[in-house]
């Protein structure tokens, strides 16, 4: 028995030698994936325009594992295996019977989970001849993670950053700028779809699904030239994203544990895709039921609130349309401080688990979830990014009902990112100037914005 400990550690050697892809494994059809122009199902040639070929594969493949690339995996030993850690210290604050572990993605080189997809699509584009990339970011956590990425590589890469975050958080704007990548915030003049919105809303903060549309006419405009990255959603990114939970199943088992509950926060769905379908293979294929529960902000309610719908992608209605639940491709959210948490949308697979019950949702107030990670910072000492300050809350949650119950109730949590970079908000939260922003949802408001398919 390994009780004593805190951290439980891999090596190299214990780096997954595959990603786990749920769609061998899926207990409902899959849904299709459609044009926004003709609104019938992709075609491969269609997202050939903004994607490689071998990503297209992985996006439609139901394999259930899919090698990981050596040059991939040689990356990744920059900072994986991540540790998986006990959090004692938060355990004995809140009084309680309840096992909490987390696994600490915050780790990676540029502090949260995305570099793990982020240097796989590099990979992929360079192998298949892409010289250039454009993508989005809200926060800067995917473009960090994609510039360090496409350095490594030898790419060029153009961000579009949401512009209320570009000019109140510069930090990340620098990181990307240090990796060598070229940054504009978003709306910007440089695409007609931003021309356009700016000469309608100058004022306007900009939004993930503005930038998404930015960066897409960027690559379809380009004769080829550049391709599109995302940094979540697609069912490649969740795929990359495994090697979370199936370090963690590793892990576990060197605790002599294995979870009752999964617990992540979910903005578009890659770091809760990532640490939950590996224990949702066990839950499928041999009849465990671990409960997995995705954690969301009140204010951008797409689980709990949001229609089950075909919704565009983004904003300007080029991205392909996907069945998911969405609060609407023209939603604006509230600035609040988990900026990766605010896309209108949600990954499809994670769509399809959630509504035919496999999964579980919860919505959190902002405040609560500063609360929560105060809380873990001063027990544990990692300061969390607000996004994973959502499941740290719902870990709380969950360690307080176990007390009430007198259970011994075993919890795993995804750390998805440390918080080094937002102290501002942990400022404006300190300062008392943080509110409680719920999103009054209107069904009839969003079900006019969605488009007439016939699926
Ligand atoms: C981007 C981000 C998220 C949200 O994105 P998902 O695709 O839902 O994982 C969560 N946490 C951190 C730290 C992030 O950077």
């Amino acid at each position: 028995m390994n009780n004593e400990h805190y951290k439980y550690l891999l090596t190299e050697n214990d780096l997954p030698k595959s990603w786990y892809n749920i769609n061998a494994d899926m207990p409902v059809p899959l849904t299709p994936v459609l044009n926004p122009q003709t609104r019938e199902p992709i075609t491969a040639e269609f997202l050939n325009v903004l994607f490689p070929m071998s990503l297209i594969e992985q996006e439609m493949s139901t394999d259930r594992y899919i090698d990981i690339p050596e040059e991939v995996r040689e990356i990744y030993k920059l900072w994986r295996p991540t540790p998986l850690l006990r959090a004692r210290r938060l355990e004995k604050a809140l009084g309680t019977p309840a096992h909490i572990y987390y696994k600490n993605e915050g780790a990676s080189i540029t502090g949260s989970h995305k570099t793990n997809t982020a240097v796989a699509q590099a990979f992929y584009n360079k192998i298949d001849g892409t010289r250039s990339l454009t993508t989005e970011t809200g926060a800067g956590q995917w473009g960090a993670a994609l510039a360090v990425a496409c350095k490594f590589f030898d790419m060029n890469l153009e961000v579009f950053m949401v512009r209320g975050s570009f000019y109140d958080k510069p930090y990340r704007r620098i990181i990307i700028e240090s990796y060598d990548a070229e940054i504009f915030p978003s709306p910007s003049d440089r695409t007609d779809y931003g021309r356009k919105y700016l000469q309608e809303n100058p004022e306007g903060p900009g939004s993930l699904g503005i930038a998404i549309s930015e960066a897409v006419e960027t690559a379809v405009k380009s004769n080829g030239e550049k391709k599109y990255s995302l940094g979540s959603v697609l069912n490649h990114v969740l795929l990359h994203q495994t090697v979370i939970g199936q370090e963690c199943l590793k892990q576990m088992e060197m605790a002599d544990e294995y979870p009752d509950v999964v617990i992540a926060c979910c903005g578009g769905g890659s770091n809760f895709g990532g640490i939950a379908f590996p224990f949702l293979h066990r839950n499928l294929t041999e009849g465990l039921q671990t409960r997995i529960v995705a954690v969301e902000p009140q204010a951008t309610p797409t689980l709990t609130k949001g229609l089950y719908a075909f919704d565009y992608g983004d904003t300007a209605k080029m991205a392909p349309i996907l069945k998911m639940f969405t609060l609407g491709h023209d939603f604006i959210p509230a600035p609040i401080h988990a900026g990766g948490l605010r896309y209108h949308g949600m990954a499809p697979q994670i769509c399809m688990l959630y509504d035919a019950g496999y999964i579980e949702a919860v919505a959190i107030p902002q405040l609560e979830t500063f609360e929560a990670g105060v809380l873990f910072a001063q027990t544990e000492g990692i300061i969390p990014a607000p996004e994973s300050s959502h499941a740290i809350r719902a870990a709380i949650d969950e360690a307080l009902d176990a007390k009430e119950k007198g259970e011994e109730r075993v919890i795993l949590f995804n750390l998805s990112g440390h918080g080094l970079l937002d102290l501002s908000a942990y400022d404006a939260y300190h300062q008392g100037q943080l509110v409680n922003d719920t999103l009054d949802v209107n069904p009839e408001e969003i079900r006019k914005m969605l488009p007439k398919v016939d699926f």
